[in-house]
């Protein structure tokens, strides 16, 4: 059987969804292909921050995309939520930069500065007024930098939701599947073969978040993203009340009454394990910033796969060689934050060839990388 479409979006994370979604809103006939259950992989398994103002990327072309994305966040919330009852937990806290050493404090100050000049809505707290604001952190606390426009929200929900409307308006989408043959025709890819089913596609967008590369071979293309693994865990407390990160631990207050506690960055491959050696140390970091935290029950852990491109930043480009394949991969742990503009811009760069913002800083790389400079971090770029 032969069924057609104007669009083939391979994967049914947070990015695949965005972009039906949008593709949906421009009457494109759209078919979402996931191997498993949309939205249950890295999609699910993030912690949920839209960190745009306490997040490293200072003013290049990553910062550009976040702080684009950010501002779709509140009406795209509240269209998912009228359409579908789910409620995303869009949550308006803010996250609490921790303080606690000379190194912190003249990051956080040029950081602070920097975010000021920006326009963000930045505060600089004392000792004092951060345990004002969280009675129960640690006495060994020299303030904070309470960055209050970056909201967290539920990205399971948000998922789940996105999926559900992208449905109601059009969007195919095929579960537990796997494209597992193309044909290609004059530096074209005609048809893409799910199960028995033949469908025949004018574009095709891979989508498949740590996944990419594989999916990438069979199409014969090289798309250098690796999954790196991050471990979670949830605990039972109530004693959390905004977004709490110092260095690479955070913790995350869930509407529910979890708090969502992490993580690492692993490369390992696609091994999903969750160590005893991992979950202790995410314990004691946890403690060490709150103590009161000793006997709250655990609730669950997890882990997922961040699909990391070495360039730093998503790959959001045309496929080279193949004039109807898109790349729309690499938000590695971004890809909460950047959905609704990388979805915007993946639909704009298909229906209109000239997407909003400039995607030439998110190319495939030509060339393997140079080392990077001291002192920057190895996993996100500006
Ligand atoms: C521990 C952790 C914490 C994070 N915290 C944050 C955060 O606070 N804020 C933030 O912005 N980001 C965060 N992230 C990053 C964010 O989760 C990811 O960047 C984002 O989910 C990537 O979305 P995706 O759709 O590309 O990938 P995924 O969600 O992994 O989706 C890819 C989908 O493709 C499917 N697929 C793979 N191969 C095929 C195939 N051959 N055919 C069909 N389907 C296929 C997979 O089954 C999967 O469902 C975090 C990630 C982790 C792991």
């Amino acid at each position: 059987m032969t069924t057609t479409a104007d669009v083939v979006v391979i994967g049914g994370g947070v990015i695949g969804a965005s972009i039906a979604w949008y593709l949906a809103e421009q009457q494109q006939r759209t078919v979402l292909i996931e191997k498993n259950v949309p939205g249950q992989e890295a999609s699910a398994a993030a912690a949920g921050i839209l960190a745009v103002a306490s997040g490293r990327a200072r003013n290049g072309p990553l910062y550009r995309l976040k702080h684009a994305s950010q501002a779709l966040y509140p009406a795209l919330v509240r269209e998912l939520e009228e359409r579908t009852g789910i409620d995303i937990e869009y949550q308006t806290v803010g996250v609490l930069d921790l303080i606690r050493t000379d190194a912190d404090e003249e990051k956080y100050r040029q950081l602070y500065e920097l975010r000021r000049e920006q326009g963000y809505p930045a505060t600089w707290l004392s000792a004092d007024e951060v345990r004002r604001l969280e009675p129960s952190l640690t006495r060994e606390i020299r303030g904070a930098v309470h960055f209050s426009g970056d909201h967290h929200l539920h990205n399971g929900k948000l998922a789940e939701a996105w999926i559900k409307a992208g449905e109601q308006r059009g969007v195919t989408v095929h579960t537990g599947s796997t494209v597992n043959e193309i044909r290609i025709s004059a530096g074209r890819v005609t048809t893409v073969r799910v199960g028995d089913e033949w469908i025949s596609a004018n574009t095709v967008v891979i989508a498949a978040g740590s996944w990419s590369r594989e999916v990438g071979e069979m199409f014969g293309l090289m798309i250098p993203v690796e999954p790196a693994k991050g471990q979670m865990l949830a605990i039972r407390a109530t004693n959390v009340r905004h977004v709490l990160s110092w260095h690479d631990h955070y913790l995350v207050p869930r509407k529910n009454g979890d708090v969502v506690v992490g993580s690492t960055v692993e490369f390992v491959g696609h091994n999903k394990d969750v160590t005893l050696e991992t979950i202790h140390s995410l314990i004691a970091r946890s403690l060490d910033l709150i103590p009161a935290l000793h006997s709250a029950p655990l609730s669950h852990f997890w882990s997922g796969l961040r699909p990391f491109s070495p360039t730093r930043r998503p790959i959001l480009c045309r496929a080279p060689g193949l004039e109807n394949v898109i790349i729309a991969t690499g938000h590695h742990r971004n890809g909460i934050v950047l959905a609704p503009m990388t979805g915007k811009l993946i639909c704009e760069l298909i229906t209109t060839g000239q997407p909003s913002m400039s995607l030439e800083p998110f190319a495939l790389p030509r060339e393997p990388l140079p080392p990077l400079p001291e002192g920057e971090s190895p996993d996100e770029a500006d």
